[in-house]
């Protein structure tokens, strides 16, 4: 039997596969994702266990990708898939607001500085909520279709073979040869496995169970104990979302689903009394394995997301983590099998997005480590919530959790360069973001002058400004970070280096 044919078989549809399938069928590439899951079983486990934080750079990159009026919708589809869309926006409360934690340790929101130099020009806070993964799947999804991906649901990718030119995987009754094959196949990768990466870290500590269900007693709201913590609230239908940490204690089978009889004993050895529970709406587990690839590509295959870094879910980083790989990783795929990418721009994938990925390892395992229960770390907890307790450290924390702070080491000596396009507004009416939506490299010139792009102007959106606010001019890659930018300084040799060394020699340009 033939294989069907594609140029980048994706193996996943999760937020990360999803993500990298649209960056790549708008840049004209054909793609096939492959999902063990059907259609069905995905919609099946939205709920509250699903909710997932986004942070800004994950929705400055939806922006820029003309994006956010969908998001909105499937934001919104979740609070009514939760119950929660009628609720007031503020609640009258006596209790301080809330913007987040670190180790569970609450930080106050009248404790961040938002004046700080960092959330300047970025993607503004109140956009950054909360969504339902299935909610933001099924958005994904719907943009991937649109720009003709293929995506093969119940099927389950079993095997794979190697070879320099491309892969070939089984799956279900299907052969698929890819010229490259993305693992975004979550935590458990199989593609990882059978590639054989090596995945270096530690083993896990804890289990942590999260549930919707009914008890027979009431649970304390937090609370920490010898064994672990424990955690409860009431949900507006009467159900109780639940979140309970036990130490030292692993589950037998990870793939096994929690059981009301192992939630229930759970919260008996943690919270110390028994309790019975009467239904188990939803329920789900994670540990605190933490491992990271020390590559992310092998030959012919790549991978992103989960399936190239695992962590405790603190702070919400997984699924962001995820988009910001697929968004680097779509356009320097996409130049490499249409024949224009320069030497090593593949490369350049692990190494700017492997020190993102270990900084959030370090930032999950440092909150693993203070909620164990021994009194040495009670000690040290302790003397950090104080430490938290003020605007300076409350506002670095919040910075770190946000993402405002990703930036990638680029040649460049303009502070902008390496991070990602500040948000400008120009004369036209138009937003800086509104210009990437085609995918392409962006150069904005305000200086007056023709700048020198002319091997490269196809691969441009050259957009034209007269503000007088903001860098002179600036080219930015199809992701949004800044590779040059000048303040006013003639600087035609610069540019030029930054469109080589990212966009290639620039005349090859055979789009498929
Ligand atoms: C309790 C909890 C709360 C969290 N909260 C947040 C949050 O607020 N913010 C945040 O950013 N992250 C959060 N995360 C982490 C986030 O959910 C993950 O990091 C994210 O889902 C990873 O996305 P992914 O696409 O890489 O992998 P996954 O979402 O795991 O998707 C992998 C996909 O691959 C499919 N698959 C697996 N094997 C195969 C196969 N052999 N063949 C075909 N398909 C296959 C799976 O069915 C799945 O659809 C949280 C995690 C947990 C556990």
């Amino acid at each position: 039997m033939h294989p069907l044919e594609y140029d980048v078989v994706i193996s996943g549809t999760g937020p990360t596969g999803l993500m990298l399938a649209c960056e790549l069928g708008l840049a004209g590439v054909r793609v096939a994702v492959l999902e063990r899951l059907t259609e069905a079983q995905k919609a099946g486990r939205s709920g509250p266990l699903s909710s997932r934080i986004l942070t800004v750079p994950t929705v400055e990159a939806l922006d820029r990708r003309g994006l956010l009026p969908e998001l909105r919708k499937a934001q919104q589809a979740t609070l009514q898939a939760y119950g929660l869309d009628d609720m007031p926006d503020d609640p009258p409360t006596d209790a301080p607001r809330m913007i987040g934690h670190f180790s569970l340790i609450l930080l106050r929101a009248e404790q961040l500085d938002t004046a700080d130099p960092d959330f300047a020009g970025r993607f503004p806070e109140a956009e950054c909520g909360f969504i339902g993964r299935e909610e933001f799947e099924a958005m994904l999804a719907t943009r991937a279709t649109e720009l003709g991906v293929t995506i093969h649901y119940g099927t389950e990718l079993t095997d794979l073979s190697a070879d320099p030119e491309g892969v070939t995987v089984t799956a279900g009754t299907l052969r698929i040869r890819g010229q490259w094959l993305v693992g975004c196949d979550g935590g458990r990768s199989p593609i990882r496995k059978l590639a054989r990466f090596p995945f270096p870290g530690t083993d896990p500590e804890f289990t942590a169970i999260q549930a919707v269900a009914e008890l027979d007693t009431p649970l304390p709201v937090r609370a920490f104990t010898d064994a672990g913590t424990v955690g409860c609230q009431q949900m507006p239908d009467g159900t109780s979302l639940i979140a309970v940490t036990e130490f030292g204690r692993l589950p037998e089978d990870r793939d096994s689903p929690v059981t009301p009889t192992e939630l229930q004993d759970a919260l008996h050895r943690v919270n110390g009394t028994p309790v019975r529970v009467t239904a188990l709406h939803a329920a789900s587990r994670y540990t605190d394995t933490t491992r990271q690839a020390a590559d992310y590509r092998a030959g012919h295959i790549l991978l992103a997301g989960d399936a190239a870094h695992v962590h405790p879910p603190y702070g919400g980083q997984g699924l962001n983590l995820g988009i910001g790989d697929a968004v680097n990783l779509g356009w320097k795929l996409a130049a490499t099998i249409q024949g224009r990418a320069p030497e090593g721009l593949l490369d350049t994938y692990t190494t700017e997005r492997h020190p993102i990925g270990a900084w959030v390892q370090r930032w999950t395992m440092a909150q693993s480590v203070l909620l164990r229960p021994e009194p040495r770390i009670r000690a040290l907890r302790h003397i950090v919530t104080d430490l938290l307790d003020n605007v300076p450290a409350t506002t670095y924390v919040v910075k770190k959790v946000a993402g405002v702070w990703q930036a990638h080491d680029l040649p460049g000596t303009h502070p902008l360069t390496g991070r990602p396009v500040p948000e400008l507004p120009l004369d036209d009416g138009t937003r800086l973001a509104d210009h990437f939506h085609p995918g392409r490299a962006v150069l904005l010139n305000r200086t007056g002058n023709t700048l020198p792009t002319s091997p490269w102007s196809d691969q441009l959106t050259l957009v034209t400004d007269h503000s007088a606010t903001g860098p002179a001019a600036l080219l930015a890659r199809p992701d949004g970070v800044v590779a040059w930018a000048t303040d006013g300084e003639n600087d035609p040799e610069g540019l030029t280096a930054a469109l080589r060394t990212w966009l290639g020699p620039g005349y090859i340009h055979r789009p498929r």
